[in-house]
């Protein structure tokens, strides 16, 4: 049997004899915990290096030499991690804290040290440490099961907490439920409230514990979607209440999210807000289609477009005229259904009719599909493919780099896709001499 203590090592001198990949791991975590360290080794690794040169360490280039850990002369030591590659020096440095009375870690030898560092982490506000009796790895094994059951509301942290209050704006990422935040996915667990939108990934929820009250904004009875006004009203009214709500929101909340509305809503009402942003599926549907955002060379701009309104329309703010005169890559959401008005709109304003297009269905989910094509041709591509919403539309260069390099991934969305095998007819609609004939580089 151990006796596990957590040590408040704030402003409290530790000693790490060595400077390789063990010290490596073991430094950052005591300085995480407010440790004042001194590192002994004649070597160390470079991220160590860049700690010592940045301050946050003393540095003793040197190897050990007794009496480093007693007499004072380094510091007052209440901890010491022997971590060299050295059994020799391990057990000199272990032998002289020993007499000492100061706790030590060796590294190498387990059955020879003072004491056993727990595998720990922390989530939701926990620290959790395990000692599996002499495994280390069953300990890390079972550290993780504990840290990802907290983080995703498996295990329920929520007892006896100190309570959460207010409105978390988190931003859920664009569908594929490991494309949340740690943030994000911590406060998930800890919601008494969930008021969540269509794209959100939804599948998050279903690990949550079963009292937790989930206002699905885009289902109410009668068949409509819950206006902005009344889930203003949903979030202040269950906040007020004393209960912690999650907006959980599609992409991040601040790109045609309406989340400032919403804080200013919870403003007005004086509840507190956190925003927790998110991955946004302008930038993450090209992603998963093996599409650059920007390339070198290529594209030195990104301009992320509503399209909810068509160009032309009285209620658009949008300058498709100098979008269309820019070199950059235009990635336009909510378009779809007007990509033939966005197209006309681009070639009107001078941009090349087959500058390539890709338009990213369901982008991340196992249903992600990617159709490409021009400008001139997206429309009828689109309407053949009977691409649907939500679908981001990618324009520009960078859609004929991903083809070139083939990584454009036009299937299911993977966390290690493979690369494609061959090139369908179709996504080769604009060929590599058109790309360099068209002038359009940025040099
Ligand atoms: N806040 C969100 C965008 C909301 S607007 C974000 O940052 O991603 C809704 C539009 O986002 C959809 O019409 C579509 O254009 C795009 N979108 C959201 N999720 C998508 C997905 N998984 N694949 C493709 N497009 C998506």
């Amino acid at each position: 049997m151990t006796y596990l203590l957590g040590l408040r090592l704030e402003g409290r001198d530790v000693l790490v004899v060595g400077g390789g990949r063990v010290a490596q791991r073991r430094v950052p975590v005591l300085l995480d915990a407010g440790a004042r360290v001194t590192l002994v080794a004649p070597e160390i690794t470079a991220a160590l290096d860049d700690l010592a040169a940045a301050g946050r360490l003393t540095w003793r280039r040197r190897g050990y030499r007794a009496g480093d850990v007693r007499s004072g002369e380094l510091g007052d030591f209440w901890l010491v991690h022997a971590a060299t590659d050295r059994p020799d020096v391990n057990a000199a440095v272990a032998e002289e804290a020993e007499d000492a009375r100061i706790w030590c870690v060796r590294a190498d030898d387990r059955h020879a040290s003072a004491a056993w560092t727990p595998a720990s982490g922390s989530a939701a506000g926990v620290t959790v440490g395990v000692l599996a009796d002499g495994d280390p790895r069953r300990a890390a094994g079972l550290r993780d099961a504990i840290t990802s059951g907290l983080a995703e509301g498996a295990l329920d942290a929520r007892r006896g907490r100190e309570p959460l209050r207010g409105v978390a704006l988190v931003g859920g990422g664009p569908g594929d439920p490991g494309l949340i935040t740690v943030r994000g996915r911590q406060l998930l667990s800890q919601a008494d409230v969930v008021v969540v939108d269509r794209l959100a990934p939804a599948s998050l929820l279903d690990q949550l514990p079963a009292d937790v009250e989930i206002v699905d904004a885009a289902k109410i009875p009668y068949g409509r979607s819950m206006t902005q006004e009344e889930i203003n009203r949903v979030l202040v009214e269950r906040a007020r209440a004393g209960r912690f709500v999650v907006r959980l929101k599609g992409g991040d909340s601040f790109v045609f999210g309406r989340g400032a509305e919403e804080i200013a809503a919870c403003a007005a009402a004086g509840v507190p807000v956190t925003v927790v942003p998110g991955v946004t599926s302008a930038l993450a549907g090209p992603a998963a289609a093996g599409i650059p955002a920007t390339h070198r060379g290529v594209a030195q701009d990104v301009h992320i477009v509503s399209a909810h309104v068509a160009p032309g329309d009285e209620r658009s703010t949008v300058d498709w005229a100098a979008l269309a005169r820019s070199r950059g890559t235009i990635v336009a959401l909510m378009g779809v259904e007007r990509i033939d008005r966005i197209a006309r709109a681009l070639i009107d304003g001078g941009k090349a009719p087959d500058t390539p297009v890709a338009v990213v269905q369901e982008a991340t989910l196992p249903t992600q599909r990617t159709v490409t094509a021009t400008l001139e041709t997206v429309h009828r591509a689109v309407a053949e493919a009977g691409v649907r919403p939500p679908a981001v539309v990618v324009i520009g260069e960078v859609v004929a780099v991903a083809r070139d390099l083939d990584i454009l991934h036009e299937g299911r969305y993977d966390a290690f896709p493979a690369l494609p095998a061959d090139r369908s007819a179709a996504t080769t609609a604009a060929t590599t001499s058109d790309t360099a004939s068209r002038g359009n580089r940025v040099p």
